[in-house]
């Protein structure tokens, strides 16, 4: 009889302690932000074929990168997967495309706020500065607005031997042409990360954008609305995935901070 007690309480443990390590697992997943490949690796020139794009739905649903051969900016909302090309044309990305570099979380909303008037994304970055209290934690943010103006870039695809970003991306080339840049309802989507991760990504805001009618997104240099609302999820858990190719072992990963600047940035 003893021993059968004994049985039942080690199967009674057995699923306590699967339960727990399967919402621990769940847990972690929600509170990780996934990375492939480093910011200075792209900065570099690593356009390479990367992280499968059929596979990132298991590493989040709402994110930002590009693809392979650079070939236009990515945008991460709601599990879908978008493209957005240096012709101005947005697609729809299916399963057979690769990344060289991602950021991807599960988007969970932590704080909420609504923003006033926002008349650049200088002003949108001191605004969610007076909000975001938790600097040394890194935030997914999504900000959703009827914007009266919105300048947005995206890159061309290369072929090898890939030049360095700075070398592709001049500042008025892939830009979306005027009769785009105004109205638009959509949703930047992006990161603020800390200080901690330059060597690494993009500290700092990094936004991209897609509109609600598919038809205008990318890297986002400056943006104007009357009213915003914004959502922001904190993640303590970091997952970088590093290629795993013959290249990455020793490609140059040094890069000089204030191209990254530069590139990032509208020109002033
Ligand atoms: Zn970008």
């Amino acid at each position: 009889m003893a021993t059968r007690l004994n049985a039942i309480c080690l199967f009674v443990i057995l699923i306590i302690t699967s339960c727990n390590n399967n919402t621990n697992k769940k847990s972690m997943a929600h509170n990780t932000i996934y990375q492939y490949s480093t910011i200075n690796a792209l900065m570099n020139g690593y356009y390479y074929m990367g992280v499968s794009v059929a596979d990132m739905p298991e590493h989040g649903n709402f994110g930002l990168g590009t693809f392979e051969h650079l070939d236009g900016e990515m945008i991460v909302l709601d599990g879908n997967i978008y493209k957005a090309k240096s012709d101005g044309t947005v697609e729809t990305i299916d399963r057979n495309d690769t990344s060289p570099y991602v950021n991807l979380v599960h988007f969970k909303t932590d704080k909420e706020f609504e923003l006033g008037s926002i008349g650049s994304f200088k002003q949108l970055e001191a605004a969610l500065d007076s909000l975001i209290t938790d600097k040394n934690i890194a935030h997914a943010i999504k900000v959703r607005a009827n914007f009266s103006y919105i300048l947005v870039r995206s890159v061309p695809a290369q072929e090898e031997p890939y030049p360095p970003l700075t070398n592709i991306i001049p500042k008025d080339e892939y830009c979306n042409p005027e009769e785009k840049q105004k109205e638009q309802k959509g949703t930047l989507v992006g990161f603020y990360l800390p200080s901690y991760f330059s060597e690494l990504n993009k500290t700092g805001y990094h936004f991209h954008f897609i509109s609600d009618d598919l038809k205008v997104a990318g890297h986002v240099y400056d943006c104007a609305f009357a009213k915003a609302s914004v959502e922001a999820g904190l993640y303590r858990n970091i997952n970088i995935q590093l290629p795993h190719d013959d290249i990455f072992p020793t490609y140059n990963l040094l890069i000089n901070h204030a191209d990254l600047d530069t590139i990032e940035r509208k020109a002033e």
